[in-house]
């Protein structure tokens, strides 16, 4: 059987952050943005990580994340590209030999859970290409250019969508190919696979919780959030 794979994204440069360092190494209760999502990787079903990094990062990620915190299951440290879409392709071209799911993840995004790596895995088996989500709480309205409202739709199907995003290893990297020669922005994996393959994407529930990391308030949610799980843990004891 082929292995279940994870690309975790740090080659980012965090521009909205206002910051000299990039965000997937600020600290959040002294520990790296980027270890959590690594953490939840290492005590998962899945078999193995590529780390996607600024290509002047590599050493920095080997020595100061991977080696200092012992995550075994990173097998690679790749460098990555100007956007993130080219940033997934270096993770899925170090992929190439056994992996038969994939999924792709924003380094950004420390409040994954086992629990939500697990439900991930399983609808990939299932359905070949899905990514998770969350229904949205606010009425979305779609704009013009001039900022007047032309659509409100229906709330009860608008979904925030999240990473992992997952999918066969086949499908993707063909999908990915395809976008490489010919290449348009693209904002998700999904988009790459509805985009070029017409393969439908199943959407699943991920939490409220699995924000991504963007400017410096995100910081403070993802730690209350953080403190509220200890403190979770300490009642139920
Ligand atoms: O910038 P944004 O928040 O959309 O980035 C989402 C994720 O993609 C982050 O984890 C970031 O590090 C990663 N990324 C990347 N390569 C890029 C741009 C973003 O790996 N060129």
């Amino acid at each position: 059987m082929g292995k279940i794979a994870a690309i975790v994204l740090a080659a980012g440069q965090g521009k909205r952050m206002n910051s000299d360092i990039h965000k997937q190494y600020l600290l959040i209760k002294d520990k790296p943005v980027l270890y959590y999502s690594l953490q939840a990787f290492e005590q998962s079903e899945v078999d193995k990580v590529i780390l996607v990094t600024g290509k002047e990062e590599i050493a920095y990620c080997e020595q100061e994340i991977v080696c200092k915190y012992g995550f075994s299951k990173v097998e690679k440290i790749v460098g990555g590209g100007k956007e993130r879409y080219h940033s997934v392709y270096e993770g899925l071209k170090a992929l190439q030999d056994d992996t038969e799911y994939v999924l792709i993840h924003d380094g950004a995004r420390p409040m994954l859970t086992e629990a939500i790596i697990h439900d991930t895995i399983e609808a990939v088996q299932t359905y070949k290409a899905c990514v998770v989500g969350m229904p949205v709480k606010d009425t979305i309205k779609i704009t013009d250019e001039n900022r007047f409202a032309l659509e409100t739709p229906n709330r009860a199907n608008v979904w925030a969508v999240q990473t992992p995003q997952a999918f066969s290893y086949d499908i993707v990297w063909k999908a990915y190919s395809e976008l490489m020669a010919n290449e348009i922005p693209v904002t998700d994996d999904a988009m790459v696979v509805e985009t070029f393959l017409q393969y439908p994407v199943k959407l699943i529930k991920g939490s409220y919780q699995n924000i991504k990391i963007t400017t410096l308030e995100d910081l403070l949610v993802a730690e209350a959030f953080l403190d509220s799980q200890s403190t979770d843990s300490l009642i139920e004891k």
